[in-house]
């Protein structure tokens, strides 16, 4: 039977911060027993593998670090310890409490081809009255039971919504095809609109 991880999670953060450099991780080692090392957000955190138990990792501090449900389940589960730090620095933001909202504008740009509030035309004298209206659109968005956090898709959604409320303007795809063209960008094809179309008529 699997044994039960015994280790507190301080024993976690003390056995690291001796041996990673906090610079480029999303926590200092002074809140890393409460906030996740990846979003860096206050969470209930788990102990995460760095070397997964069914690919011969141990139960030791020094394969383990801590995160919260969301981003234990994001993580890696590969051979090479090596992965976990890289990924932890590779993904994670540089302020506290902006990770999820940062998602929020990547699934924003999947969905328009550009970041929210960017060429819309906004000035700085209407930060105050976006922020305003993002808390209200809030309230007409919910959290999936068991997530704890409005996942990016809602928070994109959101922001669409506050977009269209300052333009007057409905939100609008780029093009149609642009999720696609989008998803094969990052996979490193270079495609055309017309590319697209062919494949769909043949
Ligand atoms: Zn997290």
């Amino acid at each position: 039977m699997r044994k039960r991880i015994e280790i507190s999670l301080q024993d976690i953060v003390s056995y690291w911060e001796r041996r990673e450099d906090e610079s480029g991780l999303a926590v200092d080692w002074l809140d890393a027993n409460k906030r996740c090392w990846r979003c860096g957000y206050k969470s209930r955190l788990q102990r995460c593998h760095i070397v997964p138990h069914s690919l011969g990792g141990s139960e030791a501090p020094s394969n383990l670090v801590l995160l919260c449900h969301r981003c234990h389940r994001e993580a890696p589960n590969v051979a090479d310890p090596r992965f976990m730090w890289i990924w932890l620095r590779a993904t994670c933001v540089p302020f506290y409490d902006t990770y999820w909202s940062i998602l929020g504008s990547f699934e924003f740009e999947r969905m328009f081809g550009r970041l929210p509030f960017m060429s819309i035309g906004l000035d700085e004298s209407q930060a105050d009255k976006v922020k305003e209206l993002l808390w209200k659109e809030m309230e007409n968005a919910t959290i999936h039971f068991g997530e704890g956090r409005m996942n990016p898709a809602t928070i994109a959604c959101i922001f669409a919504k506050v977009e269209e409320i300052l333009t007057g303007k409905p939100p609008k795809l780029k093009c149609p095809e642009w999720g696609q063209q989008y998803a094969l960008k990052t996979m490193g094809f270079k495609i055309t609109r017309s590319d697209i179309l062919e494949d769909k008529t043949s």
